[in-house]
């Protein structure tokens, strides 16, 4: 990242008017004052933390997915307002390619890339897709030159990028002036935050959005939001925001019930699927034991984690 005169420049508008806001490990978090969004410094990620992630792993050792699972929302929102649109699709960040299966399901002629290889080997075996790619952009279009997409999806993505504006400027030749780019990221400023203690910060998410931020990445970019929305908050998140409460006021409760995930790796397919169910059942019990207050948080207007933004090339 540029430094001038000891300011941290922006790497989205390479402004320098941003202020410290947090320090997390060996990483700094700066808000950009010109134009809202919060960034890492160093805008640095680190391939081997998602080879040592429970959920990753899982995530590639199975059919079922525990991170899109968390995120069903914006995916449910694409399909409530884009179902319709059908053509070919780009599912940037895919995954095991849970999207890009759906997606195909619904007509789409869907295609998805993922850098992660255990996550497209896992995929192309469990879906039957050949459609999944382990490469770059860069490479995805060197490999099928001229090919435009109608939509381009990046759901839970842009946040783990080092270079948001590189990654647009690619978008902008895979498309044509009628597509549609679809961004969800956990939306910044969500009340209350039930992100548990790694999930939003470096090196795993490397920037955080408020609608405001994402309006000016996107119109720098020459693209123009058409259509967004924040998430309700959900029920299925009271269990996120009991075990985040928890680790606050007795740690070592929730360090002692983690640590049997700690060495997934070793595990069988059956072994991980019987953790798995395990992990769900105490979720759905925190679930039914935070119902009242559930009811209460969504009356003081509680915010779900996610901003959904679909946006359009400008003419
Ligand atoms: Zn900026």
């Amino acid at each position: 990242l540029k430094k001038e005169n000891g300011a941290v420049a922006c790497p989205v508008c390479s402004s320098v008017q941003s202020t410290l806001n947090e320090t997390y490990g060996g990483y700094r978090l700066y808000l950009c004052g010109n134009c809202d969004v919060v960034f890492a410094d160093p805008m640095k990620s680190d391939i081997s933390f998602y080879e040592s992630s429970a959920d990753y792993i899982f995530r590639d050792k199975l059919k079922i997915d525990p991170l899109k699972w968390d995120y069903r929302w914006d995916i449910q929102e694409f399909f409530k307002n884009l179902s319709s649109k059908k053509g070919r699709l780009l599912d940037m960040g895919c995954g095991t390619g849970f999207f890009v299966k759906r997606a195909a399901d619904m007509g789409f002629e869907a295609y998805g890339i993922e850098f992660n290889e255990r996550s497209v080997s896992s995929g192309r075996k469990h879906f039957g897709l050949d459609t999944l790619y382990a490469t770059d952009l860069e490479s995805f279009m060197l490999r099928f030159p001229g090919l435009k997409f109608d939509v381009v999806t990046l759901f839970q993505v842009l946040e783990h990028l080092e270079d948001p504006n590189l990654i647009m400027g690619r978008i902008k030749q895979v498309v044509t002036e009628n597509s549609v780019i679809v961004i969800a990221v956990p939306l910044r400023g969500r009340w209350p935050d039930t992100y548990g203690e790694w999930i939003d910060r470096p090196p795993h998410h490397l920037t955080r959005w408020s609608l405001k931020a994402m309006d000016n990445f996107l119109n720098k970019n020459g693209f123009f939001i058409r259509r967004h929305n924040v998430e309700k908050f959900p029920l299925k998140n009271m269990a996120n925001l009991i075990y985040s409460y928890i680790l606050k006021i007795a740690p070592s409760l929730i360090i002692k019930g983690s640590a049997d995930e700690s060495d997934i790796n070793s595990l069988s397919e059956e072994q991980a699927l019987r953790m798995l169910k395990k992990r769900k059942i105490k979720h759905g019990i925190a679930n039914i034991i935070g119902l009242p207050l559930w009811v209460l948080l969504r009356l003081l207007g509680a915010k779900g984690p996610n901003l959904y933004v679909e946006a359009c090339p400008k003419r």
